[in-house]
C-alpha cells in the first residue's frame, strides 16, 4: 500500500553501522565511549567485549564493560534481551558488566551483516535496557539498574528506539555497504508512512485485552471459581463498547501472558503504558529544540537511566520531565 519494501532498506542498515549509530547515540547522550577491546575474550567468538569509558571532572574512567552477542546460532535462546553479569555498585567501585543479545542472522563470509529496520529497533531497544544497566548509580544491587517495577523498565529501551529513527542519526550513520550513499530522503518517507499502517486497529485490539485483564483480576476470588469465561468476556467486551467485528488480541481462555505466572496479572497495561512514557519522554527532548539537548540528556541520565529503583517511578519521571506524562504524543507517533 505504501510501496514499501524493507529489502530496499537493508543495504543502509548494516550491523556495523547501527553498531556505530547505537554508540555514537550515548556518546552524544550519555558521554560514553565503547572502545572494542578484542583481546578480552568473550564467552563465544561472536561476543565483542567493549571497555565503556567517560570524562568525569577531567578524568577518563571505565564506567562499564559492555558485551554484545548479535548472531544467531544454534543452541542460541530466541529473542533479543539484555542481561547483567555483574551489577555497578558505586561505593565499592565496581563497574557493571551488561550483556545484550540479538539473534540476527549473519551475513556470509566476507559479507555484511544487513538488518531489517525492525531488528535494528531492537538493536536500539536492548541497548536501552544496557544503558540503564551500565548508568546505574545506586549502590543498592536490589535496587540498582533494571530492578524497577515492570511498568518502569521499558522505558529506557523504549525511549533509546526513537533515535534510531532520528534523521539526524539516520542520514548519518544509514548508509549504503557498497556505496557508503546515505539513506534517501524518499525512502525514509516511505518507511515512515508504512510504520502507521493498522496502528488503529492494532491499538484496539491491545488496549482491550488490556483491559480485560484489569476486569478480569477484580473479579472477587469467591466468584473467580464459578466464572463462565466465555459469558464473561462477552459481557465485558459489550460493556466497554467494543468495535463490530473486532475480537482481543488474545481471548481469555488462552491469554497465556497473563497466566502461565504471576508476573503480567493484571499488567498486561505495561506496553502500553511506556509507549505512553517514552513518546512523551522523547517529545522532552524535542521541545527543547534538539533529539540531543545537552540539559535534557542530563536529566534522563540522572532520573530514569541511573537512578534504578531508589527514586518512587512516577516522582523520577517528574523530576525528567517536570510534569506527569500525557497521552499527546504517544497518539501523535502512532498516526492516531
Ligand atoms: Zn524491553
Amino acid at each position: 500500500r505504501y510501496n514499501f519494501d524493507g529489502g530496499e532498506l537493508k543495504p543502509y542498515l548494516s550491523l556495523e553501522a547501527m553498531t556505530a549509530a547505537v554508540f555514537d547515540v550515548a556518546g552524544q547522550l550519555f558521554g560514553l565511549r565503547f572502545v572494542e577491546r578484542p583481546d578480552i575474550a568473550g564467552y563465544h567468538p561472536d561476543v565483542k567485549v567493549y571497555e565503556v569509558r567517560e570524562t568525569v571532572e577531567g578524568e577518563d574512567r571505565l564506567r562499564a564493560i559492555f558485551l554484545h552477542d548479535n548472531y544467531s546460532r544454534q543452541n542460541k535462546q530466541s529473542g533479543a534481551w539484555m542481561s547483567e553479569l555483574r551489577a555497578a555498585c558505586p561505593a565499592q567501585g565496581t563497574v557493571p558488566i551488561i550483556l545484550n543479545n540479538n539473534n540476527f542472522a549473519k551475513g556470509r563470509e566476507g559479507a555484511p551483516t544487513l538488518l531489517s529496520f525492525d531488528d535494528a529497533r531492537t538493536l536500539f531497544h536492548e541497548f536501552g535496557h544496557g544503558c540503564h544497566g551500565m548508568l546505574s548509580a545506586t549502590n543498592f544491587l536490589r535496587l540498582a539498574g533494571t530492578n524497577v517495577l515492570r511498568d518502569f523498565v521499558e522505558l529506557p529501551s523504549q525511549l533509546m528506539e526513537h533515535w534510531l529513527a532520528q534523521p539526524e542519526v539516520l542520514k548519518k550513520h544509514a548508509r549504503h555497504y557498497k556505496t557508503q550513499e546515505a539513506v534517501p530522503d524518499e525512502l525514509l518517507a516511505r518507511l515512515k508512512a508504512a510504520e502507521n499502517f493498522n496502528q488503529g486497529f492494532g491499538t484496539v485490539e491491545y488496549t482491550i485485552s488490556a483491559l480485560l485483564d484489569q476486569s478480569l483480576h477484580t473479579v472477587p476470588g469467591e466468584r473467580a471459581a464459578e466464572l463462565d469465561i466465555g459469558a464473561f468476556e462477552e459481557a465485558e467486551l459489550a460493556r466497554l463498547g467494543m468495535p463490530q467485528g473486532m475480537a482481543m488480541r488474545h481471548r481469555p481462555a488462552h491469554f497465556q501472558h497473563l497466566f502461565s505466572t504471576s508476573a503480567y496479572a493484571a499488567a498486561y497495561y505495561v506496553y502500553q503504558w511506556a509507549e505512553v512514557l517514552d513518546a512523551d519522554g522523547f517529545e522532552a527532548f524535542l521541545e527543547a529544540g534538539s533529539c540531543f539537548d545537552g540539559d535534557t540528556a542530563h536529566r534522563a541520565r540522572k532520573y530514569i537511566y541511573s537512578s534504578g529503583n531508589s527514586l518512587e517511578p512516577g516522582e523520577a519521571y517528574r523530576l525528567f520531565r517536570g510534569r506527569d506524562p500525557t497521552v499527546e504524543p504517544m497518539l501523535k507517533k502512532k498516526g492516531l
